[in-house]
Order: C-alpha cells, then sequence, then structure tokens
C-alpha cells in the first residue's frame, strides 16, 4: 500500500503517521520523491485493510498496490529508475540505449586488449566477458576463474570501459565484486535468492537476468529481493525463455520487454545472443529490442568467433558487430 502524502505535508505530520502505521503493527517506509511524496507499506501479502491506517490530514490518496512485487513497481515509484555505470553508461529514463559487448568468455589477455581497443574505438562504454561459466557439459570450457577477472578488469579499464561479469559461485563474491562495475546474475541463478539477497547490501549495479522458464513475475520478484535489500541499482535483462521452439536456442520474449517498461520503473536491456543463439539473428533482434523499448543490448563479440571457447556460433566478428552498432542509430527508440 502507498499512502500518498499531500505537497505541504510537515515533517512533523510525517513522523506522526510513520509513528501510528508502527503502532498499528505496520512496516512504513518513508519514500521522497520528485513527483510525490509517500509512504509505503510492503511485506503483507492480502489486502490491507484502510482501516488499521490512523487518519491524518496530510494524506492526500492511499493507493493498494495490487501487485505480489511491490518495490520494483511503477505503482509505487512512478517515474524511470536509472543505473549509471563509472565510464559513462547510463541505463533507464530518456537515456540513449547502452551498448554492452564482448566475448562469451575471457580468453587470454590478447583477446581483451584487441577487444577493448576496438569497442572503445566504437564509442561503447562497457564491456562483458565471463571469467565463470555456466557450461551445460562439465567437459566444456568453464572459464578462466579469478585470473580472467584480473585480465578483463585491465583490459576494459586501460580503454576507459565499464566491465560487466557473472557472478556464478557465491564462493567468488568479494573477488567478482571488486573486479565488476557490474555485477551479472545469470539465468541459472535467477532464483538464487541467498545471491540475490548478499547483493542487496552492496552498493554496485546488478544486471538480472531472466531464468530461462521464470516467468515475468518471478523475474520481478526476483528483483525485488535485491531492491529489499537495499541495492536500488538493478537493471534487467531479457534473455530469452525456453519454449516448444527448437529453431532456435531460446525464445526471445520481447512482449516481456514491453510489458516490464508498463508495469516496473527498473531498467531493463535484451541479449539478443543467448536469445537467439545464431550470429545472423541477432542485428535483427537487437533493432527490434531497441524499437520495443529496450534500454540497451547485451551482444557477444569475437574476433574470431569459429575459434571462440564458448557460444562462437552466436558471436558477431567486428565486422558485424561495426554494422550493427551503425545500424541502431537509424532506429527509432
Ligand atoms: C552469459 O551471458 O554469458 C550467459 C551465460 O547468459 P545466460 O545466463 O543468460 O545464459
Ligand atoms: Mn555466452
Amino acid at each position: 500500500m502507498l499512502i500518498v502524502l499531500k505537497k505541504d505535508a510537515t515533517q512533523a505530520q510525517i513522523d506522526e503517521i510513520m509513528e501510528n502505521l508502527k503502532r498499528a503493527g505496520h512496516k512504513p517506509d518513508f519514500l521522497p520523491g520528485s513527483e510525490r511524496v509517500a509512504i509505503g507499506i510492503r511485506g503483507n501479502t492480502g489486502y490491507i485493510d484502510e482501516s488499521t491506517i490512523p487518519p491524518n490530514d496530510a494524506v492526500k490518496e492511499i493507493i493498494h498496490v495490487t501487485k505480489p512485487y511491490k518495490l520494483v513497481s511503477r505503482e509505487w515509484k512512478a517515474e524511470d529508475t536509472t543505473v549509471k555505470l563509472p565510464h559513462g553508461a547510463v541505463f533507464g529514463g530518456k537515456n540513449q540505449p547502452v551498448i554492452i559487448a564482448g566475448p562469451c568468455s575471457v580468453e587470454s589477455e590478447q583477446q581483451v586488449e584487441e577487444t577493448a581497443e576496438f569497442l572503445s574505438r566504437l564509442g561503447v562504454k562497457a564491456m562483458r566477458g565471463g571469467a565463470f561459466k555456466p557450461r551445460t557439459s562439465p567437459y566444456a570450457f568453464q572459464g578462466k576463474g579469478v585470473e580472467g577477472l584480473k585480465i578483463l578488469q585491465k583490459g576494459a579499464h586501460r580503454h576507459k570501459i565499464s566491465v560487466v561479469t557473472e557472478l556464478l559461485h557465491l564462493e567468488y563474491f568479494d573477488e567478482v565484486v571488486a573486479h565488476a562495475d557490474m555485477i551479472q546474475v545469470g539465468a541459472r541463478n535467477m532464483q538464487n535468492f541467498e545471491m540475490l539477497q548478499r547483493l542487496g547490501k552492496i552498493k554496485k549495479p546488478v544486471l538480472l537476468k531472466r531464468g530461462m522458464a521464470a516467468t515475468i513475475e518471478e523475474f520481478l520478484l526476483a528483483a525485488e529481493y535485491i531492491l529489499a535489500g537495499g541495492n536500488q541499482q538493478v537493471v534487467l535483462c531479457e534473455r530469452g525463455i525456453r519454449t516448444f521452439e527448437t529453431a532456435t536456442r531460446n525464445t526471445l520474449d520481447l512482449n516481456a520487454v514491453a510489458y516490464i517498461k508498463e508495469v516496473s520503473h527498473l531498467p531493463i536491456i535484451v541479449d539478443p545472443s543467448h536469445g537467439t543463439g545464431k550470429s545472423s539473428l541477432v542485428p535483427p533482434l537487437s533493432r527490434a529490442a531497441i524499437a520495443v523499448g529496450a534500454d540497451g543490448i547485451i551482444v557477444e563479440v569475437h574476433k574470431e568467433p569459429a575459434k571462440a571457447l564458448s557460444d562462437g556460433y552466436q558471436s558477431l566478428n567486428f565486422r558485424q558487430f561495426e554494422e550493427l552498432v551503425a545500424s541502431l542509430r537509424s532506429v527509432p527508440a
């Protein structure tokens, strides 16, 4: 429930309402905002009876937050949230769509250096690269681990590009948080509740990918865990879901992007690489993502996709990526 206050509500009135709510057994949060000042009550599973809200002259209206997720909803916060990375990328609001690009996996110092140098020439401000890889087969390349984190951070920062990398195991929480500018939660960890709770306690942006079998509601409730912990800097990522379709690796659910824009204030980006699993489909689906209102894309790029240690078949080579970036300029966002 949201208790919206009148513009001229005094601090004494606000304090009185907060106290009365606590006494009535609620857990209120004060929510200052440029467009509206409100007090929120969450944690309830059912409808809150308005008669349990002590009356006060400063109350303008009472809004029932109907969704199971509260903090991430537009009912709770109407304005778009923006999330900033250190080297100039800003997700959300009226900002230009952010492009995150880079290899599926960090493979070597030379690979990261060449890619970062190439990306910086194109004005890309955020670089992806997995040091810990969630692989379907135990025999597939599992990533370079902490060494990969160091290689990625050094190479990207040398070119003034922010680092986006996945936290796969809680065991490496501190190392990943120390080396990343944005911590990626992969599809397989979307409901790792301990991971979400710990990320709620840090002060760095989180990129939360949708689980491959997660509903939109489950996806938003996963984000709710991070916000409930105190970290508001969350960017969602639609990366395709499992359906009956087998022609493509996943089914990229662009409905989810338009729907989430309506019901949530959080930025959302799209991963057309994992969403399609096929490099030729990445440019058209990137353009579709921007056209539908996504706040950015995350794309796998490799100098020689045929030699990539993971996901080469869905990676763009440098020339293809450059063409994609040029083509995005003419897509109305
Ligand atoms: C990735 O981005 O490298 C990745 C493994 O993605 P997802 O978690 O969406 O499968
Ligand atoms: Mn990949």
